[in-house]
């Protein structure tokens, strides 16, 4: 579960104040599927980068799974975002010289079975025949697929991807958010941040953010 109160975040520009979130109070659930939603400029990145852990509030909580994070120090927080978090982004962010694989066996660490994980997850995200290509022998939705299959190398507790279908035609936009329909039947807690109102309603629940404030 994730617990996030009165969550605040300005950046600086020099002396000039953006404030990207500006009180955000959020309950979701361990197991839910989420789409957030809102105009280019809401804050969604900044959200989700603050749940991610990859970024700190300026102000207000966050507490998943019991863990009061915004009060970790940064090794603390690195930690729980290597165990508990998978990222998915836009532009796959697969490495080049490395094959499929070698890509989602990467995060895997210390383990003498992490080719057969890695090749178990190739399976779950179906396209376990492409484990040898590299990303350039592969497809937009194709290279997102292995990109998938890494963020759940290490078992997150919550997936987290960042207009994961922004780079990809509609079939495989479509073919992607099918894809995280099924994770989350086996119990995949996701929340994903898309522009794309038809593929945020295959979401259970559409959370609303504008000029960094939850209006839906
Ligand atoms: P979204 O993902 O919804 O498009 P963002 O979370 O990326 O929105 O950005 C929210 C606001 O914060 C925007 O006004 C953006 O310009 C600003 N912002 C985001 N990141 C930074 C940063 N690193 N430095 C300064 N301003 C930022
Ligand atoms: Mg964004």
């Amino acid at each position: 579960m994730i617990e996030i109160s009165d969550l605040k975040k300005t950046y600086y520009m020099g002396k000039i104040e953006v404030p990207a979130l500006r009180g955000i109070d959020l309950t979701l659930e361990q197991g839910e599927f989420i789409a957030l939603m809102g105009p280019s400029g809401s804050g969604k990145s900044t959200l989700l980068n603050m749940i991610g852990l990859l970024d700190t509030p300026t102000s207000g909580g966050i507490v998943i799974d019991g863990i009061a994070v915004s009060a970790l120090d940064d090794n603390g927080r690195s930690d729980f975002r290597l165990k508990k978090m998978g990222f998915v982004f836009q532009f796959f962010s697969l490495l080049m010289e490395l094959n499929s694989i070698e890509n989602v066996a990467l995060p895997i660490m210390m383990d003498d079975r992490k080719n057969d994980r890695a090749a178990m997850l190739l399976e779950l995200v179906g396209i376990g025949d492409r484990a040898n290509h590299y990303p350039n022998e592969l497809s937009g939705g194709q290279q997102q697929r292995v990109a998938i299959a890494r963020a759940l190398a290490n078992e997150p507790s919550i997936l987290l991807a960042d207009e994961p279908t922004a780079n990809l035609d509609t079939e495989s936009a479509n073919q992607i958010v099918e894809l995280f329909r099924e994770l989350n039947k086996k119990g995949q807690t996701i929340i994903m941040v898309t522009h794309e109102p038809e593929l945020g309603e295959k979401a259970d629940r559409i959370i609303k953010i504008k000029d960094g404030r939850v209006v839906a």
